[in-house]
């Protein structure tokens, strides 16, 4: 049974600097996910909505796009600021919608604020190039210009995180976003938006348009808004794609994962274990750059597996928010149908012949018990041709697999329709050095179990996790924001030219 928390509210657009409630919107259900009740509503844009928001959005390119570099530069600046004085305040928001504990809200907070300060240098990475004379007498040389309005749909997971792999390099770069976040946990998106206007963003620059599909198909479907980037799953990622290409716009759609972690015998197993129970069981396994498939080169599955269970004995599940003043390693799925559906392929798992080693399908959080918790499960065994293998599960379950060979792990890394991130542990230079170049994955860990680049590198993965050729952030997401115009201009010479025509000219 579901619980709401009474006198409700409900969350809406930011649109005009404002938020806007329609009268009579369509509305979903946000729920604290570590209590089970319903904490607030959410409105959901039509078609009055999103038209309005996109309109918005155009005046305010307009407006933005005239801005100097140097007055783009002081609101980015002034957001840095503000962010990083309040982002306390985002991330308990993001704990009691999402769920995962705070110090993990706080870790992709500051993984996007990289992003911000990025973006901040953007003047270096907005610069045309200069050829002077390429023949005699003329120049060539090229403008990068903002696209106009962009849009940016992205995933439950990071409400803030994801969102500002783009928006930072979109603004600074002088478009209009419209972003679109998840109906799951829509509030970071509201917070950040009034941190914007605080910081001086002029209206329509930052826009929030909440909603589903319609939302989504808004966004797609109207020649007024220049490029999606999106992040979910490969399903959704896969339609975006192609729905945007079609309708001629620039799209990056990043989509799902299921990356492993390849454990040689001569690593050291302590350091592995430590590893994958962070990169399997944080932030409960929600992560797109979560590790799900330890692949153990024998003999050291058997000591592996005993070191991992060993420590996920040790670790405390519960409200993300913490109890008295203590903050417990994982917290709860995003909803009950997930929660399910994280069950049901342990339950395929167990069909198919795996061994649940640690079953968390029973577990129940003490004080939480209408949270939609999940306990860390773990896995041998599996058969390669079970769909808990070949799916992402997308929850606080870690699959074992032994293998005999470095080659036969990267076979079978290479054969899987993911290719978003993965890692080798290993003492060896040498096989870490061939791991890197044979493996057939966007992001690459060495003795590193969650790869995510820096900022000033790019994000983004190979396959059926990335549609598109721009990875976020980095250079890559300067050259999604931004178009290019090659000038080529002749100026003649004054001394050529007829005296009269140089007249108080004195060369
Ligand atoms: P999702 O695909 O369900 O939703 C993502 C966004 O798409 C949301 O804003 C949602 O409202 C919208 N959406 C959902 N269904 C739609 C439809 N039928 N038509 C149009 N829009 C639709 O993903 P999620 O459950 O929110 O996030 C988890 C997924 O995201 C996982 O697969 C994870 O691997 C992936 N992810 C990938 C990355 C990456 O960098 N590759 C990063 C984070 C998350």
């Amino acid at each position: 049974m579901t619980v709401t928390a009474t006198a409700v509210r409900t969350i809406g657009h930011w649109i005009d600097a404002a938020e806007h409630v329609p009268d009579g919107s369509r509305t979903a259900d946000v729920f604290n996910p570590a209590t089970g009740t319903v904490t607030t509503r959410l409105a959901l844009a039509d078609d009055a909505v999103i038209d309005r928001a996109i309109e918005s959005a155009q005046r305010g390119f307009e407006q933005w796009s005239a801005y100097s570099i140097a007055r783009r530069q002081t609101v980015l600046f002034a957001f840095r600021e503000l962010l990083n004085e309040r982002r306390d305040e985002l991330a308990a928001l993001i704990t009691s919608e999402h769920g995962k504990v705070l110090s993990d809200a706080m870790g992709e907070i500051m993984r996007g604020q990289e992003v911000v300060e990025l973006a901040c240098g953007f003047p270096h990475l907005t610069k045309g190039e200069f050829s002077e004379n390429a023949s005699t007498g003329v120049d060539v040389y090229s403008i990068k210009q903002p696209l106009g309005v962009v849009g940016i749909i992205s995933p439950f997971n990071f409400p803030a995180m994801v969102p500002m792999w783009f928006f930072p390099v979109a603004i600074a770069a002088g478009n209009a976003v419209i972003l679109k976040p998840s109906e799951k946990d829509p509030s970071a998106a509201m917070w950040i938006a009034r941190l914007w206007a605080e910081a001086g963003l002029p209206e329509g620059v930052f826009t929030v348009l909440q909603g589903d599909k319609a939302a989504v198909d808004g966004l797609l479907n109207d020649p007024r808004v220049q490029s999606i980037s999106f992040v979910g799953s490969t399903p959704i990622a896969q339609y975006i794609y192609e729905q945007a290409s079609r309708n001629g716009k620039r799209v990056q759609a990043l989509g799902g994962a299921k990356n492993h972690m390849l454990v040689l015998p001569d690593a050291d197993l302590d350091l592995v274990a430590d590893q994958a129970v962070n990169a399997g069981y944080g932030a409960a396994g929600e992560r797109c750059m979560a590790v799900s498939v330890v692949l153990a080169v024998e003999p050291v599955a058997d000591e592996l597996i005993e070191k991992i269970a060993t420590r996920i004995s040790r670790l405390r599940v519960g409200d993300g928010a913490g109890a008295d003043g203590v903050e417990p390693d994982m917290g709860p799925l995003i909803t009950q149908e997930h929660r399910d559906r994280v069950a049901s392929y342990v339950d395929i798992a167990e069909a198919d012949g795996g061994r649940i080693v640690v079953d968390g399908r029973r577990f129940e959080a003490e004080g939480c018990e209408s949270g939609f918790f999940f306990g860390p499960t773990l896995i041998d065994d599996l058969p390669l041709d079970s769909q808990a293998y070949t799916d992402e599960i997308f929850g606080p379950v870690l699959q074992v697999v032994r293998i005999g060979s470095f080659q036969e792990g990267v076979a079978l890394i290479n054969s899987g329709r993911f290719g978003n991130g993965t890692a080798i542990f290993t003492n060896d230079g040498g096989a870490a050095r061939r791991f890197q170049h044979e493996v057939q994955v966007g992001m690459i860990g060495i003795n590193v179990p969650i790869p995510v680049p820096v900022a000033y590198h790019s994000f983004g993965g190979w396959k059926q996790s990335l549609f598109g050729d721009a990875k976020a952030y980095g250079v890559h997401g300067f050259e999604f924001f931004t178009r290019e115009k090659a000038v080529t201009a002749r100026w003649i010479d004054p001394s050529r030219r007829a005296s009269s025509e140089h007249a108080g000219i004195n060369l």
